[in-house]
């Protein structure tokens, strides 16, 4: 027979935390802090099994489920001395959801049951005070007529607000005995008018439909809600908790409160929580009354005149500070617990982790270091490796007040303040003027990148999460909000329109990429900190890690910003991003749109020096790191003129008659541009792109090592390989010039040469591709995007439908789909590593930065992962994560 029931009380339990799946985390806690014989009403706890009896059996509360209550409540009513529905010394309880995942105030709890027109004379008679009775009495029905049978708890509000102002009480002022029985007929009255149904007066079908409302608040709308944005699966179902009260509310040596074993949002190894003298739990949580510190040190900080409970109850509150100690060191974490004292006895009724701010996280994971109470290794698997971003960028300061002017979408997180600028133009200039500038768009396009670089922040008032404006801010770390919808852009007028205020260009404003808020003027910014907590965390994750973490960086300032997170290498530089820049797009187009070789070669030459100034800066900043740079990639047609005006520049630039050259711009219009005419196709076609990036790349190393003294450890990469004879084709050009160089400095020139898995037809021959190719870099955003047949810049107008209706779970191009995509990761690596076992693989698509797929990562053994900058701390820290656990995992830990 399945056990629907586990009991604890009296210094012992049936279950233990680690039972968490099936009794829930309240309920998994109780049972452990009842073993540990710290001071727990004594209870019991239907499981989450039993839940999901219920909701396939048709709403019924599985067979043999009643009888092993029953015998539950017998064992509390043994431990108490008091009797469920008894006439004298009544046993009330608390019946209480709790589920695996917290799910803070979704779900529904019902206090004092067992309350009846009979119970609620003993209980008085009990407490020698029947005000207290009939004041839990009224609780009683406020709870259940909500929870249990439906009826809006506002109703029972304004019941007692229009009772009080008939008593001419004010709002602060408690009831006598004799007004609260009145209120409960009250509340008795409307549940019978409004239900058609006497509030039920047996305790045990009271208990019945008390489970069944708890188990049915598994499905209420919020807790579904909750659920979905929190990836909390629909099937654990909720345990439920039945618990012998205790009362908090039972006069001046009664409170209730709930505390943290640190401070949460420091880190600080304090006590931290707060309570009220003679109330009820949901008192402290509804806010009505304002409750007060606990210790001495926080009344102090809060400058609060009324005393704390280690004032006003010493002995209790030195016990509850033990408490607390042992709950800590006994979890190995900072603690948020619940308590009640019931006349100077105190009672706990909930312990779990305590939710944290970033920074007290890490703070509390290295000091329980230090303190030995858990190892590196847990510290490090404690931090949640994306939550690092919110350390990496200037925010705003807490203790300001803010004046939101319009809101959108927190697409790259920090915040900075500048002045307004429309153009990516004006963004350059007055940057070079060393003015901080703030670029508003109504959307962003390649050709803005400059001004983006440039810019202190980004909004614009259209586009969503992965819209251009914002995947290109996150990589480069720049605080951005996109969709701003409220707000207008009138480019003509220079001017930012919101409701109720226009602003001028030049004028300053704040933009808060964290929270999406943009704030009128400068604002001040608490600077991030990268050393110390955060520091020393890091350095136990690099310790521990097998993978190296290179970033994607195109510019120096990307490559510095990475190495200053600990970037050991660059994974990949897009070169084509280095032609969009100032006056070379000119020079660029002329190149593609020359009618033959020699125009090509005439516009290459020229671009060959910036390509080396920019090669040799990159190599200089990452002295003697490994660096990969790929070949020009893009559709051609990404660089063409696009306005008439620019075809007149151009035309003007190449001595061409405008409309000639107009055919040629549309003769390259391609109609599947992602499959077109790009990546390694362009080198076959005209090689001699691929040997002046090369010459380019050889130079600069040269350069760049005579400046550091250091070899740069080089890497060529060539995209969209299907073939290994493209692979061939392009490695002889690449080698052709290496010799060139060679004899020209007669000095040997040292390089790996190798590919992008990006197409499936790479991924299945990666066997006979690695007989060329000295390394792989999965490029899992064209791999994924040719593996779906999902165009990744169309997708976002199914993607959220297919997410909506269940057909997938995670946007691929987000979270690396392992069935799919993984499956040809993994073939590709086995393969590849048969042929040459010192084969390098890497990951340098956007999951290279995100922590599940880094896990897959790890696992199958790839050499290192690379990111945007940015997310350099976080892929180290994922890092760590996932050779943690696979050692683990492997000694079956
Ligand atoms: P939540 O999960 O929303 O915190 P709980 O089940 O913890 O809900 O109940 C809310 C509050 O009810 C608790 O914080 C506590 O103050 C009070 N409570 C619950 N069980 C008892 C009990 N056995 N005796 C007294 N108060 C209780
Ligand atoms: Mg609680
Ligand atoms: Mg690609």
């Amino acid at each position: 027979m399945t056990k629907w029931v586990y009991r604890f009380g009296g210094g012992q339990a049936e279950g233990r935390a680690a039972d968490l799946a099936l009794l829930g985390g309240k309920g998994a806690n109780l049972a452990e802090m009842a073993s540990l014989g710290l001071p727990v009403p004594p209870g019991l706890t239907i499981t989450t099994d039993a839940c999901l009896g219920y909701f396939s059996g048709g709403k019924c509360l599985p067979e043999g489920l009643q009888a092993e209550v029953l015998e539950g409540i017998a064992a509390m009513e043994a431990l108490t001395g008091r009797s469920f529905g008894g006439s004298a010394h009544p046993l009330l309880l608390s019946v209480r959801s709790g589920a695996r995942a917290s799910m803070p105030g979704m779900m529904d709890t019902v206090l004092n049951l067992g309350l009846n027109d009979e119970t609620v004379q003993a209980l008085g008679h009990d407490a020698g005070d029947a005000r207290f009775a009939w004041d839990s009495y009224r609780r009683f029905i406020q709870m259940y007529g909500d929870v249990v049978m439906g009826l809006d708890h506002e109703v029972f509000e304004d019941i007692l607000e229009d009772e009080k102002a008939r008593l001419g009480h004010d709002y602060d002022t408690d009831l006598s005995a004799v007004e609260w029985q009145h209120v409960v007929s009250l509340y008795k009255q409307v549940i019978a008018e409004e239900l058609d149904e006497d509030f039920p007066q047996d305790p045990h079908v009271q208990l019945w439909r008390a489970i069944a409302a708890v188990f049915s608040s598994w499905n209420n709308a919020r807790a579904v809600t909750y659920r979905t944005l929190h990836r909390i699966p629909h099937d654990w179902g909720t345990a439920v908790n039945v618990q012998a009260m205790v009362f908090g509310n039972l006069g001046s040596s009664s409170a209730t409160g709930v505390a943290f074993t640190r401070n949460p949002s420091t880190g600080e190894k304090s006590l931290y929580g707060e309570f009220l003298i003679n109330a009820q739990g949901e008192d402290v949580v509804a806010g009505i009354r304002t409750p007060q510190s606990l210790t001495e040190e926080g009344r102090l900080a809060a400058g609060s005149e009324r005393p704390s409970l280690e004032k006003l109850m010493p002995a209790t509150f030195a016990e509850f500070r033990a408490i607390c100690t042992a709950l800590e060191t006994h979890y190995g974490d900072m603690q948020d617990v619940e308590f009640t004292v019931e006349r100077g006895k105190l009672w706990m009724l909930q312990t779990r982790a305590g939710k944290r701010t970033t920074r007290a996280a890490l703070k509390i994971a290295v000091d329980l270091v230090d303190e030995g109470v858990i190892t590196e290794e847990d510290a490090i698997c404690r931090i949640e490796p994306p939550s690092l971003d919110q350390l990496l960028h200037p925010t705003i300061d807490p203790g300001i007040a803010r004046t939101v002017i319009g809101s959108g979408l927190p697409a790259s997180p920090g915040a900075a303040s500048g002045e307004i600028v429309f153009t990516a133009e004006d963004a350059v200039a007055a940057e070079a003027e060393g003015r901080k500038v703030v670029l508003i768009r109504i959307e962003t396009s390649p050709e803005d990148i400059h001004g983006m670089h440039v810019a202190e922040a980004i909004l614009t008032t259209r586009g969503g999460m992965t819209s251009h404006a914002a995947v290109v801010a996150r990589g480069m770390g720049i605080p951005c909000v996109v969709g701003a919808g409220g707000l207008r852009v009138d480019m003509r007028n220079e001017m930012l329109i919101g409701p109720g205020f226009t602003l001028k260009r030049g004028e300053i404003v704040t933009v808060d990429g964290s929270s999406g808020h943009l704030l009128k003027g400068e604002v001040p910014m608490v600077q991030p900190e990268l050393s110390g907590d955060f520091g020393r965390l890091m350095e136990w994750a690099d310790r521990a890690r097998r993978m190296t973490v290179r970033t994607n960086a195109d510019t120096p300032a990307d490559a510095r910003a990475a190495r200053s997170f600990g970037a050991e290498g660059i994974g990949l530089c897009r070169t084509e991003h280095m032609f969009f820049e100032g006056g070379r797009i000119q020079v660029m187009r002329e190149m593609i749109l020359a009618e033959d070789e020699a125009g090509r070669r005439a516009a290459l030459d020229r671009l060959l020096p910036m390509q080396r100034s920019d090669f040799t800066e990159l190599f200089t900043i990452m002295s003697g790191l490994p660096v990969t740079i790929r070949l020009l990639d893009p559709p051609l047609h990404e660089f063409l003129p696009k306005s008439q005006e620019e075809i007149l520049e151009v035309a003007l630039a190449m001595e061409m008659e405008p409309g000639q050259l107009t055919r040629r711009v549309e003769a390259l219009h391609e109609f599947n541009p992602m499959l077109g005419h790009r990546g390694c196709r362009l080198a076959i076609s005209y090689p001699e792109i691929a040997e002046m990036q090369a010459r380019a790349i050889f130079e600069a190393a040269a350069a760049a090592a005579s400046e550091t003294g250091a070899p740069v450890e080089l890497e060529i990469m060539v995209p969209l390989v299907g073939l290994r004879a493209e692979l061939d084709y392009v490695k002889a050009c690449i080698d052709k010039v290496a010799a060139d160089v060679s004899a020209e400095t007669g000095r040997p020139i040292g390089y790996l040469a190798g590919t992008m898995i990006e197409l499936p037809r790479a991924a299945i021959r990666a066997h006979v591709i690695a007989e060329t190719a000295d390394f792989f870099s999965f490029g899992t955003n064209d791999l994924t995007q040719t593996t779906f047949g999902i165009s990744r810049d169309d997708a976002a107008s199914f993607i959220p439908t297919y997410q909506r209706k269940g057909i997938i779970v995670h946007d691929p191009f987000i979270s690396l789909d392992f069935d799919g995509v993984g499956e040809l990761i993994r073939i590709a690596a086995e393969r590849g590593r048969k042929t040459k076992a010192s084969l390098k693989l890497g990951i340098c698509g956007e999951h290279g930065g995100d922590p599940t797929s880094i896990r897959f990562c790890e696992e199958v053994g790839l050499d290192y992962v690379s990111c945007s900058p940015f997310r350099v701390p976080i892929a180290r820290l994922a890092a760590a994560q996932a050779a943690i656990e696979a050692r683990r995992r492997g000694s079956g830990q």
